[in-house]
């Protein structure tokens, strides 16, 4: 709906395949154990999650506008690292891997899944690769991976949507200003029909 906030994350449905995205997109490589398939996608960890991403934007809010940060907020994100465990398991091959476990791995992994990045994303990363998407109509808060640092908006869909809202003002703001012009010229060209009529002397 245009002009409309949508959550992304409206229903179950919505988070099972924001998660399916957010898997692909990963690099990360210690996953919590069955965190890609475990889950099943109820209202509650919905619910959950959406509480979680609150918590943690307001945490990335803080450190981007360098306000204290709220206790509640971080308390939140380590209730949920609570939910688990790790260990250090060998691989087939021989090599020793450390690996995280939720202790429910059907609600809790998601969640564990996500609070680990969080943690890591927060401890590790640079601040000032910190945003919030420079597209008004949007909420979200980024990390900026690019060399440059020059990243503004949160995906794809916000750039593009960004820069249509643009080029519509700069077409009104053409139009408007073509529309001025106008008036302008007739402005001009009536008060110099007055200057001639007065100069002509017709009321003397
Ligand atoms: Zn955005």
């Amino acid at each position: 709906m245009r002009g409309k906030k949508r959550d992304l994350l409206s229903s179950p449905e919505d988070l099972a395949a924001w998660w399916q995205e957010a898997l692909s997109l990963s690099t990360e490589q210690n996953a919590v154990e069955g965190a890609a398939n475990a889950a099943s996608w109820t209202n509650e960890l919905l619910e959950a999650i959406k509480t979680l991403r609150t918590a943690l934007r307001n945490v990335v809010i803080s450190l981007i506008e360098q306000c204290p940060i709220n206790p509640g907020d971080l308390a939140e994100l380590n209730r949920l690292l609570h939910m688990g465990y790790q260990s250090l398991e060998m691989t087939p091959e021989g090599e020793l891997e450390p690996r995280y476990h939720a202790f429910d791995r059907e609600k809790q992994a998601t969640l564990l899944s996500i609070a680990l990045s969080a943690l890591r994303l927060l401890a590790q990363g640079e601040r000032t690769r910190l945003r919030k998407c420079k597209n008004e109509r949007c909420i979200g808060v980024f990390y900026d991976t690019t060399r440059s640092v020059t990243r503004h908006w949160c995906t794809l869909e916000c750039m593009n949507r960004a820069r249509s809202v643009q080029h519509y003002r700069q077409a009104k703001r053409e139009q408007m200003y073509v529309r001025a012009g106008c008036a302008a010229a007739g402005g001009t060209a009536r008060s110099h029909i007055h200057r001639r009529a007065a100069a002509g002397g017709e009321e003397s």
